[in-house]
């Protein structure tokens, strides 16, 4: 399927949809358009479920020179060229993999102690088809454990987490209006994968994030970071998302040639409180290989990022070539990529 990249997945996911076909993953929120969630490394939860950039099999990228380029999977330039941040020209067209329609029950499992996490986070991860563990890294454990499972049962104890018996939202105060249909009432892919419906305000609207991408075997470690800085958290943090995801090939990926674990953070709308807490965590986080999510708040610069990234430096060979008077840059790429 090919579509116009300015479209977003809400409208994408329900006509896909009416003609019988899905996508392996989307996103929490619908809202967002194809281009914009491919070039950032947009991605779900699912042990076995890719980034959103590796559902791409093809893109149409208009060039500083004004000509359109296609890139097919297995072309050269391909897997440098979906994750790459507007760097290397505007996308048009995104053909993307699909499969048959399928349905989707989600169900919320609520407190979840740590010792249970640490002790089955990988039967946890892959406890249904989508699992995102909800945190605000204190002793209250994972409050919240959201499982979208293609299986028409659901445990009915997840490792002494119980389901909720009503509809949760994971920002205390939050409308549950806003959220998609859980109590294992059965529906279309795309009204059960996010967790907030098209038709609402995602989230609360009045928010910063943050998300770093860690290689799978240094889970346990960097959540034993996290925890140690809750305290330091408390206050600025809303909530916070553990998920998983499968290796990738595109370059720029954080999940680039590695099963990857992500962690989330919700933030409130307070830019110096948030900007003031992010080099601690990234102090801990970045030495473990976490690599920060490209639409998000981070404070990394192109020094501390590039050893994270085994096809940086061909990715800059790749951008001075494609775009040699860097007319796609701006201040945010001469920080990243200089
Ligand atoms: C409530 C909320 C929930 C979220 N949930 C998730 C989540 O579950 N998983 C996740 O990974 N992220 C999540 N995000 C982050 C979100 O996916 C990214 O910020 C994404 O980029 C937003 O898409 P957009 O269409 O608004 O992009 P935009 O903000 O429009 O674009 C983002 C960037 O993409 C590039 N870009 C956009 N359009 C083009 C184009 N046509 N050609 C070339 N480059 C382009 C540019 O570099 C641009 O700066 C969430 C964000 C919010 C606010």
């Amino acid at each position: 399927m090919s579509v116009s990249a300015g479209l977003r997945y809400a409208e994408l996911a329900s006509e896909l949809h009416r003609q019988g076909w899905a996508l392996e993953a989307m996103a929490s929120l619908p809202h967002i358009s194809a281009a914009g969630a491919i070039s950032t490394g947009t991605h779900g939860s699912g042990d076995a479920t890719g980034t959103l950039s590796s559902a791409v099999r093809a893109v149409e990228l208009v060039g500083p020179d004004g000509e359109l380029r296609r890139l097919e999977r297995g072309d050269v330039d391909f897997d440098g060229s979906v994750v790459a941040v507007g760097a290397l020209g505007i996308l048009a067209r995104i053909t993307l993999d699909l499969v048959p329609t399928y349905n989707i029950h989600q169900d919320i499992y609520l407190d979840l102690r740590w010792d249970s996490v640490y002790g089955n986070f990988d039967a946890l991860t892959s406890a249904a088809y989508s699992v995102s563990m909800f945190t605000r890294w204190n002793e209250a454990g994972v409050y919240q454990a959201w499982l979208k499972a293609k299986s028409d049962t659901a445990p009915s104890d997840l490792f002494g987490a119980q389901p909720g018996t009503e509809t949760q939202h994971m920002l205390d105060g939050a409308a549950v209006e806003g959220v998609t249909q859980q109590l294992g009432v059965p529906g279309p892919w795309h009204e059960r994968l996010p967790h907030f419906r098209a038709s609402h305000n995602p989230s609360r609207g009045d928010e910063l994030q943050s998300e770093y991408f860690l290689p799978r075997e240094n889970a346990l470690e960097g959540m034993d970071a996290m925890r140690s800085l809750a305290s330091q958290m408390a206050g600025v943090i809303q909530t916070s998302e553990i998920r998983s995801m499968r290796s990738d090939d595109l370059w720029l990926s954080g999940a680039y040639g590695r099963d990857t674990v992500a962690f989330h953070f919700t933030w409130v709308g307070d830019t110096d409180a948030v900007y003031a807490l992010l080099p601690a965590m990234e102090e801990l986080l970045l030495p473990l290989g976490a690599r920060p999510h490209w639409g998000k708040c981070f404070v990394a610069e192109r020094e501390s990022l590039a050893p994270l990234y085994s096809r940086w430096d061909d990715f800059m060979v790749l951008r001075s070539r494609i775009d040699p008077e860097a007319k796609f840059a701006n201040a945010w790429t001469q920080r990243v990529f200089g």
